[in-house]
């Protein structure tokens, strides 16, 4: 009989030590805390109130799972968890339960019995974490059992997920997350954990402000993601691109690729499942029940390219997404951190792949432009805009930017293409002038405004059929500018747009048009600098190609050919019981976690002990099975 000290199958957790370091190790089978993860568990264990902005991937969740533990063990009752997404709630919930830890939702998904099931072995405080939706929270039905719970002393705590939702600044605005603050009035005295993994300084005061949390304490870690690599490449063909980069550097990956409609979406999942990638499309115009299945392979099985909107993503945390691609450029900087956040949370290297072009620029100044909204909030989103534009443009390190515009100084990261590949920087302020000077005189000749195609067409002395049309071979520019390739002088009006020295009129067939910012540009007295073209993919050295080519994991890659025989079998094992548990796979065991055994070649259940993310719970129950595969080898 083995000495270990297995949990009784009772799956309540009543056993153990109630501090949170063994709650760590006991449950969720990791050594140490990471990062601000202790003082936050601390400060709520001990019943007060914060405010938590960590990156994604940077280990939220225990911050408020292992305090609803405590304190339930500590006889306090149910913590309850606002979160925001149905569809995963479910497995948020599993992997918990296999944790060992007494987790229930309440949704829209559950029957009547079911929901009365739960509700009551809520009321009776037995439950130790429940997840509802904000809209939820707010029924007199469930009021009426937190003040019940309230009465006894069983309302431990409260946990708001996704914190930004209560922002309009924030990029995933819930209107119903603004009725939260009956948390706080309603609840005065149960203590409040607020998370989210994006916030500038303005969505941050505003979340305070709005959840009433001035008095909680501010826990803000970096932002960084170092395992995440930066790349922005010049829009040309964009599918192509995209083709040739998951080609290269992600065959057989599970990533994600976001585009801005529905229909390109449809397309481009297309053309990647006719170049045999195992690609799903998702947007807001599918069926639901088509949008759940596919959520749930892309979960679920291995290496799915899941082409969305952005309707896609709040809450995935598929831990080894390998790369997040954009072909359409985000509405601004926190959107772009989001989105990108959702690769290598597991901390394997992954990457942040873009493809911007001037039409990004045109359609998202048109999007603000075009939008119902007041000139005030118009006005911060053109400011955010032109943040992440700066950011696509920019020659030196992107990291740095990005951190700096959440408000963290930092050095030139070695991981993005800047620093991987200093571009060349040349001076485009002459272009710039002959530009905008070819704009003025045309507008002057014929009366009306033309595109950029045109424009570029007279400055490089093109005498196209439509430059023939109007006469335009006989304005004083033409040909001035026949030294500039389309691709300097798309970058040239990308930057000029970009800071408000050139505007495009959608409402005229995106015409370009002069602005007050154009006289300082054509007086000579702004220096435009920028990047030269892109290099081509073909040129950078693919990281497949230098590291572990064709390694089925990065988990895996150091691993010998025994050790990668029991991965294999390791992971296959892992599948069946993800399928008979209805989970996806991570939330059995990570990949990490899998290769550390592979490594290890146990023999006895003491030999899994002290494997990160084998808690008591999983030891128990899968222990003599993972021994049974591992053995075979
Ligand atoms: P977030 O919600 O901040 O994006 P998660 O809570 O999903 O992050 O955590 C990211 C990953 O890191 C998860 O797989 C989680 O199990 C793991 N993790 C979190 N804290 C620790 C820790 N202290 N030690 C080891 N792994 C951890
Ligand atoms: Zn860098």
């Amino acid at each position: 009989m083995s000495a270990l000290p297995l949990a009784s199958s009772d799956s309540a957790p009543s056993s153990g030590a109630d501090d949170p370091q063994s709650i760590l190790h006991e449950i969720f089978g990791y050594a140490q805390f990471r990062g601000p993860q202790q003082s936050i568990v601390d400060h709520v264990v001990a019943g007060g109130d914060a405010l938590v902005l960590m990156p994604t991937g940077g280990g939220k969740s225990l911050c408020y799972q292992i305090p609803a533990i405590a304190r339930q063990r500590a006889g306090h009752g149910v913590t309850v968890v606002v979160s925001p997404l149905i569809a995963l709630m479910h497995d948020q919930v599993g992997a918990l339960h296999e944790a060992g830890v007494d987790a229930a939702f309440l949704n829209s998904t559950l029957d009547w019995e079911q929901t009365q099931d739960v509700e009551r072995r809520m009321l009776r405080g037995e439950i130790t974490l429940l997840y509802a939706a904000p809209e939820r929270v707010n029924t007199p039905r469930f009021l009426s059992q937190l003040d019940s719970l309230r009465e006894r002393g069983k309302l431990a705590l409260f946990a708001i997920d996704e914190a930004h939702c209560v922002s309009q600044w924030g990029h995933d605005f819930r209107p119903e997350y603004r009725a939260l603050t009956v948390l706080h009035e309603r609840y005065a005295g149960v203590p409040r954990i607020a998370l989210t993994a994006t916030a500038d300084a303005l969505t941050r005061a505003d979340i305070v402000e709005r959840l009433q949390l001035e008095e909680a304490r501010q826990f803000v870690s970096s932002f960084d993601r170092p395992n995440i690599r930066y790349t922005i490449v010049e829009k040309k063909e964009a599918t192509t691109q995209l083709l040739r980069f998951i080609e290269r550097e992600h065959e057989g990956d599970a990533g994600v690729v976001y585009c801005q409609s529905r229909k390109r979406v449809e397309d481009v999942a297309q053309t990647l499942v006719d170049a045999g990638i195992n690609a799903l499309p998702y947007h807001a115009g599918l069926d639901a029940a088509v949008r759940q299945k596919h959520q749930d392979r892309f979960l679920r099985d291995e290496g799915i390219v899941m082409v969305a909107t952005i309707a896609f993503g709040m809450g995935i945390d598929k831990p080894d997404v390998r790369f997040v691609a954009h072909l359409d450029m985000p509405k601004n900087i926190e959107g772009y951190y989001q989105e990108t956040g959702r690769a290598g949370r597991d901390g394997a290297p992954a990457d942040a792949w873009m493809a911007y072009g001037l039409q990004d620029v045109v359609n998202q100044r048109r999007m603000i432009d075009e939008s119902p909204a007041g000139e005030e909030f118009k006005q911060v989103m053109r400011g955010k805009l032109d943040a992440l534009l700066s950011l696509a443009e920019a020659s030196d390190c992107r990291r740095v930017r990005l951190l700096g515009y959440f408000g963290e100084k930092s050095v030139p990261c070695g991981n993005c293409d800047n620093c991987i590949t200093p571009p060349q920087v040349w001076d485009g302020t002459d272009a710039a002038r002959k530009l905008l000077s070819t704009i003025y005189r045309v507008q002057q000749q014929s009366g009306i405004s033309f595109g950029a195609g045109h424009v570029m067409d007279i400055l490089r002395g093109k005498a196209t059929e439509k430059v023939k049309q109007f006469g335009h071979e006989r304005v004083s520019t033409f040909g001035i500018g026949d030294e500039f390739s389309e691709a300097q002088l798309r970058g040239v009006l990308r930057q000029l747009i970009a800071t408000g020295a050139l505007s495009v009129d959608a409402q005229a067939y995106n015409t370009l048009q002069l602005t007050d910012g154009s006289r300082a540009v054509l007086k000579g007295e702004v220096q435009v600098m920028l990047r030269e073209s892109i290099s081509s993919p073909a040129e950078r050295k693919s990281r497949r190609e230098k590291t572990a080519r064709g390694a089925p994991s990065p988990a895996a890659a150091t691993l010998d050919t025994a050790g990668q025989a029991r991965f294999a079998a390791l992971k296959a094992w892992r599948a069946e019981v993800a399928k008979e548990h209805n989970l996806p796979a991570y939330v059995i065991f990570h990949d990490a976690t899998l290769a550390a055994i592979a490594e290890r070649a146990p023999a006895t259940l003491e030999d899994l002990q002290g494997i990160s993310g084998i808690g008591t719970k999983k030891l128990e129950a899968y222990g003599t099975d993972v021994l049974r595969v591992c053995a075979a080898f």
